[in-house]
């Protein structure tokens, strides 16, 4: 094997009690171990910064997957592969997966963790708007939301990686109306210049009781709900009869290691028969190829345009995920190892 010296690697190494802080890390080279049959070594160029990583530091993480302490930080990313002893992959192909903050990752074929990057996709677009984003904004949108041509739909952390292609597809699905909640002018400006909402609103507003419903005169059908907190009971507040809330994410409250309490204004749901239900992208697995030629359609047409926010340097990864919380960051977020 023309094996690389060392392998740098940030390993996780405490659970977090608010923000994900740098002593919760720690950076270390290793040697690469032996690579044995049925395995491939990748070469990782890009890394995924998502939410999900900060709840994953928790005792028992989320989602039935959980970060170690001692190993390499939980990761989605992309790479190449260098050096193979399976068939499932070769030298030279460049793959998907669960690659963990580390320049190189050993990939077990049988484990089938890694998938192959579509050609022409460069590794920042294979984890937003062609990975595990656009999957996200396609089912959640179009399958559990199911936005009716005419209605209101509204998203919140618009802007983000997955709330920005949202906005797109409600669009392309027809919806009426599509309002942002986004924590900046810079950004509230991109989903209106460019992005094609029809209004963008800033969620720490004291007036964003009357601000919504000037924004949306008709009430909300749908809500893509990826904060939690307050913004889930304004949302509540203005639902339509038969609306229907998608609970994406919280992220409002992943930095509180507590649960903290449900939406006030629950009770909506029942005044108003609406639906609100919860949904992990990874149930639409065997159903991602569906969804893939699609969003590259309406990408190649300009009707989904995405924007990827590039932190160079395995090293600032920390810092990366600490941004991503914050909101410092425009659409997707990636670590360019
Ligand atoms: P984003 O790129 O949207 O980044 C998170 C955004 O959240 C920030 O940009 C920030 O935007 C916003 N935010 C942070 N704190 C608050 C707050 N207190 N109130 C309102 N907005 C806030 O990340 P992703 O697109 O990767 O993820 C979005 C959501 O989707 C997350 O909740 C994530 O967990 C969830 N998700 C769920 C999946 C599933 O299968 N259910 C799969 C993938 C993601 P701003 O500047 O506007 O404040």
């Amino acid at each position: 094997m023309p094996s690389p010296a060392t392998n740098l690697r940030v390993l996780f190494v405490r659970h977090p009690e608010a923000e994900p802080t740098d002593d919760c890390f720690s950076v270390e080279s290793a040697p690469v171990g032996e690579i044995t049959d049925g395995e491939a070594l990748v070469r990782v160029s890009h890394l995924s910064v998502d939410p999900a990583q900060r709840i994953w530091m928790n005792p028992g993480g989320a989602y039935e997957v959980s970060a170690r302490p001692g190993a390499p930080m939980l990761s989605l990313g992309v790479g190449e592969a260098v050096f193979s002893r399976c068939a499932a992959y070769a030298v030279g192909d460049h793959v998907s997966g669960m690659l963990g903050w580390q320049q190189y990752a050993v990939i077990d074929a049988a484990a089938r963790r890694a998938a192959p990057v579509p050609s022409g996709v460069s590794g920042p677009a294979a984890l937003g708007v062609f990975g595990m984003n656009g999957q996200t904004a396609y089912w959640g949108l179009l399958d559990v939301g199911r936005p009716v041509p005419g209605e209101t739909v509204l998203v919140s952390a618009a802007a983000g990686a997955t709330g920005s292609l949202v906005g797109q597809l409600a669009r392309i699905a027809g919806a009426g109306r599509v309002v942002g909640l986004a924590g900046s002018a810079e950004k509230r400006a991109w989903l209106l210049d460019e992005l094609g909402f029809d209004a963008a609103l800033d969620y720490r507003a004291v007036d964003l009781t009357e601000r919504l419903a000037q924004a949306c005169p008709n009430g909300i059908d749908v809500y893509f709900d990826n904060v939690g907190g307050p913004l889930l009971d304004s949302a509540l507040a203005r639902l339509n009869v038969r609306g229907r809330i998608v609970l994406c994410g919280a992220v409002s409250a992943y930095n509180d290691n507590a649960w903290g309490a449900g939406p006030a204004q629950y009770r909506q749901l029942i005044r108003k028969r609406a639906r609100m239900e919860g949904f992990i992208v990874m149930d639409y697995a065997h159903r991602y190829a569906e969804a893939l030629p699609r969003l590259r359609a309406w990408e190649a047409a300009g009707r989904l345009r995405h924007r990827e926010d590039v932190v160079d340097g395995l090293e600032n990864a920390p810092q990366a995920l600490r941004r991503l919380l914050n909101g410092d960051h425009f659409g997707k977020l990636v670590v360019a190892v």
